[in-house]
């Protein structure tokens, strides 16, 4: 099984500005200008040398997140903006197929690349939305409704079902057993956890966590234990999450370094990534994230040789892909 990233960035697609890119750009030929190129791959090599804030970045589509398993059957989390280039990925002439689309809460950021979703426009195909929230259907029609989008959900002539359950139900997609976990956000919001056999990947965006989650018993250690992928909604630093954006709905770095630990989670891939900040701004973030998660895991355990987790800690960007 494995997760591969469309979109990551948090609240608002944040294309990267040209003055952006021609910062990167004469940045990396700065910094190339003793080096000997023979080859294109030379400079390939070259690029894999540089943090990924100078040759990519981080933001650009809204959350979108695909689970590959041993299914036909397509499974996204949410419908954000990287939802359409997915959609773009299967060519002119895509064959007819099953969407499940497990939604975590109907904010625009997680739903608005559906109007884009060429598949849904195609009879033969079935779309699935399975989540929680009983305004799923109407949230799906209204953002396509007139004034603001000139094709109406009518016109999509794949099947489009709306599966919508009670909070602590679980879903099964062919062999995949997805267990799910109610998050705290405005207007709430939901994780869900998918298990392949021993594998499993849990996506959990748009979830604050608060003082609480540093108590003993704290559900969520639970539900990410043992993961080997963590999805998890870093949006903010430590010091924004406990001050002046508590009860924003978002979490941070440092409470996804602890409770990855706690829970023993394998890779933890930080995701929603703040749309104000630069990319190199994000990576500073994480380089901290990463000291402390080595001292976090010395508290953690009184002896040397204990193994620490997580044991990759990485930023989410559109084409990542991660293999449980
Ligand atoms: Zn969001
Ligand atoms: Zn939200």
């Amino acid at each position: 099984m494995k997760a591969i990233i469309w979109g990551s960035c948090g609240s608002l697609p944040s294309p990267t500005s040209s003055a952006s890119i021609r910062q990167k750009v004469r940045d990396a030929i700065w910094g190339a200008r003793t080096e000997k190129f023979e080859k294109r791959e030379d400079i390939d090599r070259y690029l894999e040398t540089l943090p990924h804030s100078a040759r990519g970045t981080y933001k650009a589509n809204t959350s979108c997140v695909q689970i590959v398993a041993d299914t036909d059957e397509y499974i996204f989390c949410d419908a954000g903006t990287g939802l359409r280039d997915f959609a773009l990925s299967l060519g002119k002439k895509p064959s007819v197929a099953t969407y499940h689309i497990f939604i975590s809460h109907l904010h625009w950021d997680h739903i608005q690349g559906f109007p884009f979703f060429t598949p849904a426009y195609l009879p033969g195909n079935r779309i699935i939305f399975h989540g929680f929230h009983k305004e799923t259907e109407r949230a799906i029609r209204a953002q396509m409704q007139a004034p603001c989008f000139p094709v109406p959900f009518e016109a999509m002539q794949a099947t489009i079902e709306f599966d919508i359950k009670e909070n602590g139900a679980n879903f099964n997609v062919g062999n995949v057993h997805v267990s799910t976990i109610k998050q705290q956000h405005p207007g709430d919001s939901w994780g869900y956890c998918f298990q392949e056999r021993e594998k499993r990947i849990i996506f959990s965006s748009d979830s604050e966590h608060g003082p609480e989650a540093r108590n003993a018993g704290y559900p969520f250690v639970d539900f990410f234990k043992n993961a080997d992928v963590l999805i998890f909604d870093g949006q903010y630093t430590f010091e924004e999450a406990t001050n002046e954006k508590r009860n924003w709905g978002h979490s941070d770095h440092i409470t996804a370094v602890e409770l990855s630990a706690r829970a023993k989670v394998r890779q933890l891939i930080v995701f929603h990534h703040e749309p104000a900040y630069t990319d190199a701004e994000i990576e500073d973030i994480h380089k901290d994230a990463l000291s402390y998660s080595a001292e976090y895991n010395q508290q953690l355990s009184n002896h040397a040789n204990k193994p620490t987790y997580p044991q990759r800690i990485e930023l989410a960007f559109d084409g990542l892909e991660i293999e449980a």
